[in-house]
């Protein structure tokens, strides 16, 4: 048996308390001041004061890390990101700078269908390298936990190419992956120039791509991006139901370019996630309230794409929806692996205070991607998952930004990454 104790922590930021976390308890990050962990075999033992935790048995044979004053919290949680993708889209970066609108890049073959093509010509082992060095980038910013979506693939080959990446990331390096099927991601080129194309395509992905990912176990949710130029409302409903039937769970990208009704579909179906929400309306606000669908808001999107309306958070939270944030990384709209930085677009943009943003970015995202028994928060008997940040109070972490202020990531009692002593 191993034993580690963290000590030194000016701030540790438990998150104890209500899941999820709604309205005024969004704020709520149950914080202990010089407080202490005790971690057996990468499941926290004890959480408590120093001189509590100190005095344990345990405690005096086990390996010891001195925080130094700085805040510990829990490892962030990012329930959004496209995580495997084969390069760069900086030549679209600079046509949507000299004013293209990010639908315009999409007709001129750019946009995801420009990432497709990429992926298909691309070799496993060079999508999997160029992932395992973002991984890297997620650890060194805080996180420990991420979703990763396919839907660069959107052909039975890739598609399976990339879920079967998840998975082997998923064991090979030590952050967890939690896998999801994005087929629906938009009709692929080879279908649009068909007649009833877009029917074959969404008969695919229900027929057969669908049931083979629930059989082989590759994924644990089916998002579809139901917006204009990508999905109906009608067609998002037949592909979710789908996924549904196969034991995949929805999530929806909602509202993000033009409003859709994708939110009231996510609250049909009983979706985990409902994300972007760009466009809602009040009514939509209202039933995500009622819902336990999360509202993931992907700030980092409106940030790259120089977008002026960001998500309503201040409305959602003040109506009670469980508001979680994501990176959204990706290539083509939101090329960032920092959560910091995310938390300072949702205190600026956004209006959550820093409070807010942390429960938002770790046990609220838990809990859309069901996870949050294990993850999400500091108490025992959970997952040792936590960021050591190098300030002394938690507002500072969405304070500073363009800079990276993580001292020390730890997964499973792990550190998984450690600043370089300066
Ligand atoms: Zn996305």
């Amino acid at each position: 048996m191993s034993h580690l104790l963290i000590t030194g922590a000016s701030q540790l930021l438990t998150l104890r308390g209500r899941v999820p976390r709604r309205g005024k308890t969004l704020s709520d990050l149950s914080i202990l001041h010089d407080g202490a962990l005790l971690i057996r075999d990468g499941v926290i033992a004890a959480v408590g004061t120093r001189s509590e935790i100190e005095s344990l048995p345990e405690s005096r044979s086990a390996e010891k890390i001195d925080a130094g004053g700085r805040v510990v919290l829990p490892g962030f949680v990012d329930a959004h990101t496209h995580l495997i993708h084969a390069a760069s889209r900086a030549e679209e970066y600079e046509l949507k700078i000299a004013g293209a609108s990010y639908e315009e890049i999409a007709r001129k073959g750019g946009g995801i269908l420009n990432s497709v093509k990429k992926l298909r010509a691309a070799t496993a082992d060079a999508l999997k390298k160029r992932a395992q060095a973002a991984l890297r980038e997620f650890a060194a910013h805080g996180t420990t936990t991420l979703e990763a979506k396919s839907g660069y693939g959107l052909d039975v080959a890739s598609e399976l190419k990339l879920l079967r990446l998840h998975k082997e990331l998923s064991t090979e390096q030590p952050l967890e992956i939690v896998s999801t099927f994005l087929g629906a991601h938009v009709v692929p080129a080879e279908y649009r120039r068909k007649r009833a194309g877009a029917e074959q395509y969404i008969e695919l992905l229900t027929d057969k791509l669908i049931p083979e990912v629930a059989a082989e176990k590759l994924a644990e949710f089916c998002d579809v991006f139901c917006d204009r130029g990508a999905f109906s409302r009608k067609d998002s409903k037949k592909i979710l139901e789908a996924g549904k039937k196969n034991g995949l769970a929805p999530r929806v990208h909602a509202e993000q370019l033009t409003r859709t009704g994708a939110t009231q579909l996510a609250v049909q179906l009983g979706a985990a996630s409902c994300d972007h929400l760009e466009q809602v309306s009040k009514a939509d606000i209202r039933a995500l309230a009622k819902s336990n669908t999360v509202a993931t808001l992907l700030p980092g999107c409106d940030f790259h794409l120089g977008m002026k309306r960001y998500a309503p958070a201040r409305a959602l939270i003040d109506a009670g929806a469980i508001v979680a944030l994501a990176t959204d990384y990706n290539p083509g709209t939101s090329p960032t692996m920092s959560m910091p930085m995310i938390l300072s677009l949702a205190c600026t943009q956004l209006r959550m205070s820093p409070a807010e943003a942390i429960a938002a970015a770790t046990i609220n995202a838990a809990y859309s991607l069901r996870r949050e028994k294990q993850i999400g928060s500091l108490e025992t008997s959970k997952q040792a998952d936590l960021a050591i940040f190098d300030v002394e109070d938690y507002r500072e972490i969405p304070y500073y930004f363009g800079v990276n202020k993580c001292w020390m990531t730890l997964k499973k009692g792990r550190p998984v990454f450690q600043k370089a002593h300066t």
